[in-house]
């Protein structure tokens, strides 16, 4: 464990975190969790609408999707076309649209839509990697995991919380020392606070509730 690591107050970081994103719009999954699309498909669903996409856009199309499927049969069943144009605006749509037909497909014809709350299930599905999955096992299933995205493996190094190179270092290093209770909810405040204040070039250190307990490491430049 690092000097920074040990020091580094994560309780009373998530305390403060918890005040300060109220001001900020949630991360996409939890928005649509918020608004009743949270069962293991949709939010599967919403997942894979978001990737390498933004939070507003991803709402948005996601909303579109499933206001017109709720099911791995309706979504299976959907024309291709219109699939696509539901896509569209998410960056990647046609692979997107690919991926998720054949999803629906197997679930439907399998039924096995219940198996989305297994991890081994999940992370062999086309376009399904660590984030998603524990995106999905933490927010619909009940089943504690730590999705780390751009935003919580920038943050979490420069608390010196976690000194890691990769997004799938920094899951592991989380799911080693940070407490249990916390595994879900750190996605759901990092995004934002990631956005808004903790941003990746020029972060708001000036702003920041955490700037009497955060070392920044790393961080050269900052308002
Ligand atoms: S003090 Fe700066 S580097 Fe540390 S969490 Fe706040 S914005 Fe990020």
């Amino acid at each position: 464990m690092t000097s920074e690591s040990a020091t580094f107050d994560i309780d009373e970081a998530i305390r403060r975190l918890r005040e300060a994103v109220r001001r900020f719009p949630p991360a996409a999954l939890f928005q649509l969790a918020a608004e009743g699309y949270r069962s293991p498909f949709e939010l599967l669903v919403a997942c894979l609408v978001s990737v390498r996409t933004r939070d507003e856009v991803t709402v948005a199309v996601a909303r579109r999707l499933l206001e017109r499927v709720r099911t791995p049969a309706e979504l299976a069943t959907l024309d291709a076309e219109e699939l696509l144009a539901l896509l569209r605006p998410a960056t990647f749509a046609e692979t997107k649209a690919r991926n998720l037909h054949a999803i629906a497909e197997r679930l439907a014809r399998e039924r096995v839509e219940q198996r989305l709350c297994e991890e081994t299930f999940l992370l062999q599905l086309p376009g399904v990697g660590p984030k998603c999955a524990n995106l999905v096992l933490g927010i619909a299933c009940g089943i504690p995991r730590v999705a780390v995205d751009v935003h919580v493996h920038r943050i979490t190094n420069r608390w010196g919380y976690v000194r890691t190179r990769t997004p799938e270092q920094t899951m592991r290093e989380l799911e080693r020392k940070l407490p249990r209770e916390y595994w879900v909810e750190l996605n759901r405040l990092l995004v934002p606070f990631g956005k808004h204040v903790c941003t990746g070039t020029l972060p708001r250190c000036s702003q920041c509730v955490l700037a009497d307990l955060c070392p920044r490491i790393g961080v050269a430049r900052h308002r």
